[in-house]
């Protein structure tokens, strides 16, 4: 048995190891390649320990007044600015990422938190005077129960906070399943949140893989799902989920395009780009991987613009501060991106800047490859389609704003999309008919604030509802009408036999 310090889970308001005999794995520093610590992979029993934990907490937690419930929201906002940089500091040594870059996605987190907080103004419900004779009607939204939560590995800290918080602040009690690959943030946070006062049992961590996933779809007690990952096993949770009877929204993968006009900024646009390309190594469903360049003109400046950037790029340890890109998650994701761009190059691509054999000085093992970047990307070719997920930008070149209108509508994917231009004219009508979900103009990460909602279209949301903001409200709870007439003592009416209506 291995030495590492392991990781469990946290079950009732205690950390635990589930069953002694369950299976573990490592967790590796992906700047370094070795494994730090084991984590505990939670069997069918682990987690049904969780839900249990949950379901007693829920009429307790249900009835407790939003007010108090969000309090618990404000304490855990505070907790996590105090507790920022250690776990910024998780977040790198299990994900990579720079830690600036880790400090960004807690922030976006905390705002999910304070937004949670303003549940009980969320949660008011509806109210009409008089609807028949004597008669009033109010919706009101109530909690479903025990909500689940299955998260990925590229925003450890950010994406449990999208669902979690508001949840709990719902009064729903949550079973949380973080990613294999970086748990330790995760559930530090949730340590934190016991340690804002929320009660054993509103919130449970369970670590683990497929079979703790199986277990929260199809056990009777969990009321809804929500799911981030990619689009596969997104599509399978969905169908799994509604199968047996759940709630369920599953945001799945994503193929994001920049569209670059003739009349656009180009240096603000390349800068914009670099970012949205290279940031947390591509890494973010919201990344670009692919610009659209409308005319060869604007495709060579482009080009010719990220041919410079890139060379200024400092590719290191995400702990390191002059560091703009970390490595990747893990080793068989390194070799899967890597071999992305070997395709690439078999199907034609012009690889113009080539992030393959980039080697870190102290680092030799670690998961880096440099930032690549190809022109004359064809739709058709596997590097068009597929989701990479790494540093590897495409260019595609186009004639007019329709063509590049017409490729990103007949993508797979409909997750995010941006446009750089000065006109108007055209950023409205991009903005109007193209059918993503999340549409920048000159933004290049269109994602939007914790007090709208996130979510893509086409096979990149299996659901109706989005992620956090207010459709998150909506989809942890269930709308209850109450119609309600006092009848004056003494009065007696006869039976009517005719349809209620206020003719
Ligand atoms: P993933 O789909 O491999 O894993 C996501 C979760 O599903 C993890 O908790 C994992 O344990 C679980 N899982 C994996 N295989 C499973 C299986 N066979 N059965 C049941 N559960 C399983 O995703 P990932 O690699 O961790 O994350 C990257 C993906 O997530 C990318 O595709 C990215 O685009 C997507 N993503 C989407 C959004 C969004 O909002 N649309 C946000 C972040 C990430």
């Amino acid at each position: 048995m291995s030495q590492l310090p392991t990781i469990g889970h946290l079950i009732d308001g205690k950390l635990t190891d589930g069953n002694a005999n369950a299976r573990s794995q490592s967790v590796y520093n992906p700047a370094t390649g070795k494994a730090e610590k084991r984590l505990l992979l939670a069997d069918k029993t682990t987690v049904e320990q969780a839900i249990r934990s949950a379901q007693a907490a829920f009429p307790a937690w249900r009835n407790t007044p939003p007010l108090k419930r969000a309090r618990v929201m404000g304490n855990l906002k505070g907790l996590l600015e105090k507790h920022a940089d250690e776990i910024c500091a998780l977040i790198t040594a299990e994900h990579g990422k720079v830690l600036s870059d880790a400090a960004g996605e807690l922030q976006r987190g905390i705002e999910n938190v304070e937004y949670a907080s303003y549940a009980p103004e969320l949660l008011k419900g509806e109210h009409s005077k008089n609807v028949g004779p004597a008669i009033d009607s109010w919706s009101e939204f109530q909690p479903l129960g025990v909500a689940a939560g299955i998260t990925p590995f590229n925003f450890p800290a950010m994406v449990p906070l999208w669902m979690w918080p508001m949840a709990v602040a719902c009064g729903n009690t949550f079973v949380l399943k973080p990613s294999e690959r970086d748990p330790s943030s995760t559930l530090r946070i949730a340590e934190l949140a016991l340690e804002a006062g929320l009660p054993p049992g509103v919130l449970n961590v369970v670590n683990g893989d497929k079979e703790a996933v199986d277990t929260l779809l199809t056990d009777p007690r969990i009321k809804a799902v929500s799911f981030v990952g990619s689009t596969p096993i997104a599509e399978y949770i969905y169908a799994e989920g509604c199968k047996h009877g759940k709630r369920v929204q599953a945001l799945g993968g994503a193929k994001n395009h920049a569209v670059v006009m003739p009349d656009a900024d180009i240096a603000n646009a390349v800068n914009a780009l670099m970012g949205a390309a290279y940031g947390s190594c591509g890494e973010r469903c919201m990344a670009i991987p692919l610009v659209v360049a409308i005319g060869d003109t604007t495709a060579d400046a482009v080009v010719a613009a990220l041919k410079v950037e890139i060379a200024k790029m400092q590719v290191g340890p995400g702990t390191d501060a002059s560091s703009d890109m970390g490595p990747l998650v893990t080793k068989p994701h390194f070799e899967k991106v890597r071999g992305y761009v070997d395709q690439g190059v078999k199907e034609g691509a012009t690889l113009v800047v080539d992030g393959r054999g980039v080697s870190v000085s102290g680092h030799e093992d670690g998961y880096f490859l440099g930032p690549c970047l190809f022109d004359h990307v064809k739709p058709g070719m596997v590097i068009y389609q597929e989701e990479i997920f790494g540093p590897v930008l495409g260019v595609v070149r186009v004639k007019t704003l329709q063509e590049a209108m017409d490729l990103i509508d007949a993508h797979e994917y409909g997750n995010g999309t941006c446009i750089f231009t000065r006109d108007g004219e055209a950023a409205r009508y991009f903005s109007d008919n193209i059918l993503v979900g999340m549409v920048g103009v000159n933004v290049p990460l269109p994602v939007p604030v914790a007090y709208h909602s996130f979510g893509g279209w086409k096979r990149s949301l299996f659901g109706d509802l989005h992620a956090y903001g207010p459709d998150a409200v909506r989809f942890y709870t269930k709308r209850k009408t109450i119609t309600q007439r006092w009848p004056s003592a003494g009065v007696r009416e006869g039976a009517v036999f005719a349809f209620p209506s206020s003719k």
